[in-house]
C-alpha cells in the first residue's frame, strides 16, 4: 500500500493556524525556521513511503518470534531500524546535550504521524524509547542519565514501559512486582505482561523503565517506586552481562503482528539488577511523565492510521468503477461519484484532519509548556497540555476505529480480504483505544482529575480562548462555521457545570456519562480546530487568490459542521442525563 506524507497539510497548520515562529522566537530553537522545518518533514516523509510502507505488509505477515535465541524481529525491520537510527530520525527533538537536535517536540510529533501511518509496528519503538528518554531526562541522576541517555537519544538502545501484570492493568495499584534493595542497586523479581518491544533484535540493548514494589512500601499506587532495569548491564556488546530479564514468551495478537509484545519473566536465580529511578514511592509520579507523553503519542498513532485509511480508500475509490451516476444516469461510473461514497470519504478525512489538529496543537502547546520566557505562559500551556491529554487519547483513538472502519466499507468486499491492507489497519487500529490507559480510563480521568479536582480552572480558561477565538476577526470570515460551533459550546458549558455540581453527590451518573463527555470534548473541539483552519485559509485565499489545497479546507470544516458536529448534541444529552439502566439494573439482567 503506497503512502505519501501530507506535508502540505501539516505545513498549512505550523504557518497559518499556529505558527512555529513562536517556538523559533524561543532562546532554544533560534537555530531553526519554517524552512529547516519542511526540509525535515520532507525528508522524513520520503523515509515512511519508502522504507517504512513498504515493509508494513510483510512485518504483518511475518510477525515477531520468539526462538531459544531470543525474539527474532523480520529481517526487513532490522534493516529500516538501522537506517532509521543512521539518518538520525531518533533524536530529532531530543535535548541536545544528550546528543538529540533540538527540535521542537512538535516536529518530532508530525515525523512520528508520518511513521505512524507507514508502519505502526515499527513506530511503537521508537514511541516507547521517546517516552523513556523524558522519563530518565527528569528523574535520572545526573550519572544515569549519563550511562543510558546518549545511547537512547541516538536510538542505538530501546527503551520499553513496564507496568502491567496479570492482575494489575488499569489498576496499577496492585502490582506485585518486588524490589528487594542490596547494596547500592536492587534486585527484581515478578511478571510483567503485554510489554511492547521488551525484547528484540535491533539493538544491543534495552533499557526497561519498570514499577515495583519495595518490601513494607505502602499498599496501592503509594507504594510504587520506578527502576531502570537493562537488559544487559554494561553497553558495550563486546563485555556485556546479561541481566535476569527475558522474554518469557510472546502474545499472538489481532493486529501490530510486528511488534512483539512480550511477557517478561524478572529474576532467576538471583533478581534482575535494578537501579531506583527518581524518589523512592514517587514511581507512578514519575511514570505518569513517560505515561502521559505516550498517551499523547498513542492518540496520535490515531491520527497516522486514520491518514492511511483516509488515502488507500480515496485511491480505491478513484479507480473502482460500478454503478450509475445518480443523477444523469450515465452508466459504468467510478464508485467516487457517488454521494454516499463521498460520504465517508470526507467523514474520514473531517475526522482526520480535526484529531490531527487538535493533537499538533497539544504538542505545540507542550513545546510553550516547555521553554516559554515566561513562568505564566509556561504553567498555563501546561496545564493546558494536561487537560488535553485525554481528550486527544480518547477522542484521536475512537476516530481511528471509526475511519478505519469505513476504509474497509469503501473498499466493499475488497476491504474484508487482506490483499487491499486496509484490514490490517483496522486490526492494528484496534490496539490504540486500550493500550496506554483505555478510552474508559481516559474519561474518567477526563471528569475526575482534570475538571473535579481543579473544579473546572483548566477547562474554563480554555473555553475563554475559545469563546474570544470565535468572536475575532479572522473567525468572522467563516461565520456560517463559528454559528453552529458557539451553540456546541454553550451546551459543553452546560453539561460541564452540571457534572461538577453532581459528582461528589452522585459518582455513578458521572462515572456514566464520563464517555459521552470525553467524546463531547473531542468533537466540539475538532470543530473548533476546523474553524480555525478553515479561517486561515479564507485569510490566505483573501491575500493570495483562490487555491483549490485551501478551498478544500473550507469544504472540509463545512462538512464537518453539518455533519458530524451535531453528533455533539447526542453526546451532549447522554453526558447530562445518562440512562438510569446503567446502575439500577442487576448485574445478572446484563
Ligand atoms: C498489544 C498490547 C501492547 C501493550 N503494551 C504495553 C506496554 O508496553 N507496557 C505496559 O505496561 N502495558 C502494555 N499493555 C497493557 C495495556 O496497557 C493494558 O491492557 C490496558 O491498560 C488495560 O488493562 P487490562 O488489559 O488489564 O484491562 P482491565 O483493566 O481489566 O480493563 C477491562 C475493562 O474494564 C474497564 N475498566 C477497568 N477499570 C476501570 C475503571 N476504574 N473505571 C472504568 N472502567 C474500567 C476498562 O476500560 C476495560 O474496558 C499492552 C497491551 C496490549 C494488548
Amino acid at each position: 500500500m503506497s503512502y505519501r506524507a501530507p506535508i502540505a497539510d501539516i505545513q498549512f497548520l505550523f504557518r497559518e493556524v499556529f505558527p512555529l515562529d513562536r517556538l523559533f522566537a524561543l532562546a532554544p530553537f533560534a537555530d531553526f525556521d519554517q524552512a529547516v522545518t519542511d526540509a525535515v518533514l520532507e525528508q522524513g516523509g520520503r523515509f515512511a513511503s519508502e522504507v517504512l510502507a513498504p515493509i508494513n505488509q510483510t512485518g504483518d505477515r511475518e510477525g515477531a518470534r520468539l526462538t531459544e535465541a531470543g525474539v527474532v524481529m523480520p529481517a526487513s525491520f532490522k534493516d529500516a531500524y538501522h537506517r532509521f537510527v543512521a539518518d538520525g530520525w531518533n533524536g530529532v527533538s531530543a535535548d541536545r546535550a544528550y546528543g538529540g537536535q533540538g527540535l521542537p517536540e512538535v516536529v518530532g510529533a508530525a515525523l512520528s504521524e508520518m511513521w505512524q501511518s507507514a508502519n505502526l509496528s515499527f513506530a511503537l519503538c521508537p514511541l516507547l524509547t521517546q517516552g523513556a528518554i523524558d522519563t530518565l531526562a527528569l528523574c535520572a541522576s545526573p550519572d544515569q542519565k549519563g550511562r543510558y541517555l546518549g545511547k537512547l537519544v541516538t536510538g542505538e538502545w530501546t527503551g520499553t514501559m513496564n507496568l502491567t501484570e496479570p492482575q494489575a492493568g488499569s489498576d496499577l495499584g496492585l502490582t506485585e512486582t518486588l524490589a528487594t534493595p542490596v547494596g547500592d542497586h536492587y534486585e527484581v523479581r515478578g511478571q510483567k505482561i503485554f510489554i511492547t518491544y521488551g525484547e528484540h533484535d535491533l539493538t544491543a540493548n534495552i533499557i526497561h523503565l519498570a514499577l515495583a514494589r519495595t518490601p513494607q512500601a505502602p499498599a496501592g499506587t503509594r507504594g510504587l517506586t520506578l527502576f531502570v532495569i537493562p537488559r544487559y548491564r554494561e553497553g558495550s556488546p563486546s563485555s556485556r552481562t546479561a541481566n535476569e530479564v527475558r522474554a518469557l514468551s510472546i502474545e499472538h495478537k489481532m493486529g501490530i503482528h510486528a511488534s512483539p509484545t512480550c511477557v517478561m519473566g524478572y529474576g532467576g536465580m538471583a533478581g534482575a539488577y535494578a537501579e531506583q529511578l527518581g524518589g523512592l514511592h514517587q514511581g507512578m509520579e514519575q511514570m505518569f511523565i513517560m505515561m502521559n507523553r505516550a498517551r499523547l503519542s498513542v492518540g496520535q498513532q490515531g491520527v497516522g492510521i486514520a491518514e492511511q485509511a483516509f488515502q488507500a480508500a480515496r485511491d480505491f475509490a478513484r479507480n473502482r468503477i460500478q454503478g450509475r451516476d445518480l443523477k444523469t444516469g450515465a452508466d459504468r461510473v467510478l464508485i467516487i461519484k457517488h454521494p454516499d461514497v463521498r460520504r465517508m470519504l470526507l467523514t474520514m478525512a473531517a475526522q482526520t484532519e480535526a484529531a490531527r489538529t487538535l493533537t499538533l496543537w497539544t504538542f505545540f502547546l507542550s513545546d510553550l509548556a516547555h521553554h516559554a520566557e515566561s513562568e505564566i505562559e509556561r504553567s498555563v500551556s501546561g496545564a493546558r497540555v494536561a487537560f488535553l491529554t485525554p481528550v486527544v487519547k480518547g477522542f484521536a483513538t475512537e476516530m481511528a476505529q471509526e475511519v478505519t472502519s469505513l476504509g474497509i466499507q469503501v473498499h466493499g468486499g475488497m476491504g474484508y480480504i487482506e490483499e487491499t491492507g486496509v484490514a490490517q489497519l483496522y486490526r492494528d487500529a484496534r490496539i490504540l483505544t486500550i493500550y496506554e490507559g483505555t478510552t474508559g480510563i481516559q474519561a474518567m480521568d477526563l471528569l475526575g482529575r482534570k475538571l473535579v479536582r481543579d473544579q473546572g480552572q483548566a477547562w474554563r480558561a480554555l473555553e475563554a480562548d475559545i469563546r474570544r477565538s470565535l468572536q475575532s476577526p479572522e473567525l468572522g470570515a467563516v461565520r456560517h462555521l463559528v454559528e453552529p460551533l458557539r451553540k456546541r459550546v454553550d451546551d459543553l458549558h452546560g453539561v460541564v457545570e452540571h457534572l461538577l455540581q453532581e459528582y461528589p453527590n452522585d459518582p455513578y451518573h458521572c462515572g456514566g456519562s464520563a464517555y459521552s463527555l470525553l467524546m463531547l470534548f473531542g468533537t466540539v473541539l475538532g470543530g473548533w480546530m476546523l474553524a480555525q483552519s478553515a479561517a486561515a485559509a479564507a485569510r490566505v485565499q483573501s491575500e493570495s487568490g483562490s487555491q483549490p489545497f485551501l478551498e478544500r479546507k473550507i469544504r472540509i470544516a463545512e462538512f464537518y459542521m453539518a455533519l458530524l458536529l451535531p453528533r455533539a448534541d447526542a453526546y451532549a444529552k447522554a453526558a447530562a442525563a445518562p440512562s438510569p439502566s446503567i446502575m439500577t439494573m442487576d448485574d445478572s439482567q446484563l
